[in-house]
């Protein structure tokens, strides 16, 4: 894993907290429109009068890259993917895909997020895992 570690401050602490819990918090105006968790600003009519709300939790793939570590001695050096996902919200966010086959990803593909910790007294941190979101139902 190579989830980095993050850091909780006062503009983070509700996200995290969800976070912890499970769950991907998404920015909502009054007017119903869906940001990216860290906006301050309203991406579709500018308000700034945001709450979080718990998102679906589900995407579809939009594009991603792989970012190849350092080796180390004779390891495989370690490949991270990076993905952007449209949000089932609207938003896109950037993360981490784990558990994919690079070679397979297509885009348009449905993923989902769940939470992953560097160690275990890090932040959870979201990131996206090929497939369904598990709370659509259907067989686990
Ligand atoms: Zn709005």
């Amino acid at each position: 894993m190579t989830v980095g570690p993050v850091a909780r401050d006062e503009a983070t602490a509700e996200f995290f907290g969800a976070a912890a819990a499970g769950r991907f918090l998404l920015r909502r105006c009054a007017a119903g429109h869906f940001s990216e968790p860290s906006a301050q600003q309203c991406t579709t009519c500018a308000s700034t009068d945001l709450a979080f709300v718990p998102a679906a939790g589900g995407a579809t793939l939009i594009s991603w890259t792989v970012v190849w570590g350092r080796p180390s001695g004779d390891t495989e050096p370690e490949r991270t993917v990076l993905a952007i996902g449209e949000l089932d919200e609207g938003p896109w966010w950037w993360s981490q895909l784990v558990g994919a086959d690079q070679a397979s990803l297509v885009v348009g593909q449905q993923l989902h997020i769940e939470f992953r910790r560097a160690a275990e007294e890090q932040e959870a941190v979201p990131v996206f895992v090929p497939g369904a979101s598990r709370g659509g139902g259907g067989h686990g």
